[in-house]
């Protein structure tokens, strides 16, 4: 069985201030030692970018943005580009994340035409060296309707079309049960184990190795007291983290639980 290293992601999302990022930033580096065995990245605000970058900086903890353009620059109003993010040193970018294929400049668009630009997306990311950390997940009516594979083979195939498989060594995906994200209603970790065996599955066909290596996260109201039995799946390599990740006690009981489960 194949070791990979646990990963967690702290999505700040549209939440804090700069003292309040502070705050959140000391309380966790200060207990960093508790989760050396983890990866661990968090992902402010854009505006805050600079902030985290100075105080993580020379610790183990990466930082990362919510989001990037598919372009490299040009007339893209309040776009941000994967040049700017090794700017600011960026290991990370969330791709695809469901707030953003629902609410945003995302509206109106085919399902499908948006898992062509998820992939652009990754390609963009990929070719700067940033890691993308693609969200793939089902929303309630697509999960009351049965078609959660469906729906997640669909994206990793087109990712998978687009850059070809081997692109993925360089990537971590998250299954995010939109169901789940922002509701305090967690997927059962048998369930979302199930969910993360078939994605592997379906790399594997492509190429084993691959499958093998890259950590699939789970994010969906993941908390410090329920993180240990879903990050024990077999399958689950982390998680990725909204709301528990404001607050760094919170946070660094879901880190340690990944730690531990190594
Ligand atoms: C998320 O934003 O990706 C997320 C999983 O949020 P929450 O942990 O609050 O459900």
């Amino acid at each position: 069985m194949p070791v990979r290293k646990p990963l967690v992601a702290g999505n700040w999302k549209m939440n804090g201030s700069s003292s309040s990022a502070k705050i959140l930033l000391d309380g966790i580096l200060t207990q960093a030692k508790s989760f050396q065995s983890a990866d661990v990245a968090l992902f402010p605000p854009s505006v805050y970018l600079q902030q985290v970058q100075a105080a993580l900086s020379g610790s183990a903890i990466s930082w990362g943005t919510q989001n990037l353009s598919q372009f490299k620059h040009g007339a893209y109003t309040g776009e941000i580009s994967a040049p700017m993010l090794n700017d600011f040193g960026c290991k990370y970018v969330l791709i695809g994340h469901s707030e953003r294929r629902c609410l945003y400049a995302e509206i109106g668009l085919d399902q499908l035409v948006l898992d062509y630009i998820i992939a652009e997306k990754y390609s963009m990311a990929s070719q700067e060296g940033i890691i993308p950390i693609i969200c793939i997940g089902e929303s309630p009516e697509e999960h009351a309707q049965g078609k959660t594979e469906e729906v997640i083979a669909r994206l990793l195939d087109i990712v998978i079309e687009q850059n070809g498989v081997s692109a993925l060594s360089q990537a971590v995906l998250a299954y995010e049960p939109v169901w789940a994200i922002g509701t305090g209603k967690s997927a059962t970790p048998e369930w979302a184990q199930d969910v993360h065996s078939f994605m592997r599955e379906r790399i594997r066909k492509h190429d084993p190795v691959t499958a093998d290596k890259i950590q699939i996260l789970y994010g969906g109201s993941v908390k410090g007291d329920n993180a240990a039995p879903l990050f024990s799946m077999p399958d689950i390599d982390g998680g990725l983290i909204g709301g528990a990740s404001l607050d760094a006690d919170e946070f660094v009981k879901i880190c340690q639980a990944a730690s531990f489960n190594l």
